[in-house]
């Protein structure tokens, strides 16, 4: 049985589409399925053709299923499906857009064999990282939009970048994930980097360990030491993974005491506040505070739409005010997340060759945009998080203990089930072993009640609350 002839899998594949169109939306089925099609049988393997990588992935990712079980109402004896590329009128051209996203776009077909790898225009972003500085060339000040929220960090920023070991030193800029702090320390390395400066270095906290622990264990001990003294600009991104490193704490300890001493330049990024990070060391601590502290909170609605339009423009692609308005309200708390919901509807809109409409946009991030505050979310999920975040085990949190390390996080723990889920105070006792209700009355309330005066109880909930709601990429 194999090798059907065409017009057999013309007419399997017409079948099936119909049962396929029944069972996803309209605007998914004339992205995805329009331009499949049967090309050919292998026993009991039918092969679909598709017309660029981006379908073939979609297909064999979100909808396997339902193509399967559509031929197979049709053909019981088909088993296995392989998804190919081929031509189907149209070829993707990869694009890199000076943001250094790439995005796939339809480009007019011209005359290629069917199984002829597709095309690409060399990929530029990945001569844009530069590997003496480990900086990322996307990230600069021009590129950044500044608003109410960010204002403080980048105007520190700029002036850490003009005169780098004299205005601020070190920078601290802390804010929650996805809100630009990476952005913005590589832009001042960058900016420097641009005035001809090279004795640049750029490292996440955990890369930084590693490379510590892989010295000590091949006893290079002076090679690290060596290679992170001899700097002008030394950068470390998202220092709060450094509590409990004792070892590597102590090795930055003495790194910034060099670098700091011979005027040069250090920079610190991290999702909270020197204060905020457990388990620091004191003379760390002490050092992190010793310069310039700035945050970078949420951008508001006019930023964001602000941000969405700026990133439309280094593409140059033309997306209506009331579209980005849309997008920007979807997503308030996460830059990098915003910017995925633009970067799937532009791409969506660019595979389909047609101008981005509103109605469209709205059903396709129906199927992506989380429904922050309203959504319920699950108990387990903020016990988790909030035990996490304050480094005790599930047992302590939920248990008796009335040591103040426990209650606090409890208490924060009630409080979130509450303003996240609306839970009535008697569920959110019970949830907590059976405890009076008064008792997550009374943590509510003087979390509530703290919040306002307390700036680390509020980076905390912020930060706990963004793990809430981030999405599994
Ligand atoms: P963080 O390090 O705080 O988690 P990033 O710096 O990685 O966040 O930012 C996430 C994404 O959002 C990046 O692609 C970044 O370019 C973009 N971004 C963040 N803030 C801005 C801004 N103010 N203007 C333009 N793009 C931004
Ligand atoms: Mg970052």
């Amino acid at each position: 049985m194999t090798d059907s002839p065409a017009s057999d899998l013309t007419d399997l594949w017409r079948i099936a589409l119909g049962e396929i169109e029944i069972s996803v939306s309209k605007a998914h089925f004339a992205t995805w399925f329009k331009q499949a099609a049967l090309s050919r049988r292998e026993e009991d393997l039918m092969v679909v053709t598709v017309a660029n990588i981006f379908t073939r992935e979609w297909l064999e990712n979100k909808y396997h299923q339902v193509i399967l079980a559509a031929l197979q109402r049709v053909d019981p004896t088909i088993q296995r499906i392989r998804y190919e590329v081929g031509m189907q009128g149209t070829t993707l051209l990869r694009r890199t857009y000076p943001s250094g996203e790439t995005i796939l776009t339809k480009r007019p077909s011209t005359p290629q064999p069917a199984s002829e790898p597709l095309q690409e225009t060399p990929r530029k972003n990945e001569q844009r990282w530069d590997a003496d500085s480990n900086l990322n060339a996307r990230y600069t000040f021009e590129t950044f939009i500044v608003g109410a929220h960010n204002e403080l960090a980048h105007a520190c920023a700029q002036a850490v970048a003009r005169r780098p070991g004299e205005a601020y030193n070190p920078l601290f800029l802390y804010g929650g994930v996805g809100l630009g702090k990476t952005h913005l320390v590589q832009a001042i390395g960058n900016a420097v980097i641009a005035r001809g400066s090279r004795r640049i270095r750029y490292v996440t906290s955990e890369k930084f360990m590693h490379e510590l622990i892989t010295a000590i264990q091949t006893r290079m001990q002076h090679t690290f030491k060596d290679r992170y003294r001899a700097v002008d600009i030394l950068i470390i991104d998202d220092v709060q993974f450094l509590a409990g490193k004792e070892k590597t704490q102590e090795e930055l300890f003495h790194t910034f005491n060099e670098l700091h001493g011979a005027g040069k330049q250090l920079i610190f990024s991290s999702d909270r506040p020197p204060k905020a990070i457990a388990t620091l060391e004191e003379r760390l601590r002490s050092r992190f505070e010793g310069g310039m502290i700035a945050d970078i909170g949420t951008p508001d609605i006019e930023t964001r739409i602000a941000i969405l339009r700026a990133k439309c423009i280094l593409r140059e692609v033309n997306i209506s005010e009331q579209i980005l308005s849309y997008i920007a309200a979807q997503v308030a708390t996460n830059i990098r997340e915003l910017e995925g919901c633009l970067n799937r509807v532009l791409a969506y809109f660019e595979l389909q060759g047609t101008v981005p409409d509103l109605e469209r946009t709205k059903e396709l991030l129906s199927h992506l945009v989380r429904q922050p505050k309203r959504a319920t979310v699950h108990t387990d999920r903020v016990l988790d998080a909030v035990s996490s975040h304050y480094h005790l085990n599930l047992d302590d949190l939920m248990g008796k203990s009335r040591r103040k390390q426990i209650v606090l996080p409890r208490q924060v723990a009630m409080y979130l089930l509450r303003s996240e889920n609306q839970f009535s105070f008697p569920a959110i006792g019970a949830i907590f072993g059976g405890r009076d209700h008064t008792t997550a009355m009374h943590a509510c309330g003087k979390v509530g009640d703290n919040l306002e005066k307390d700036e680390i109880l509020r980076q905390d909930i912020v930060a706990i609350r963004q793990k809430l709601y981030v999405t599994a990429e």
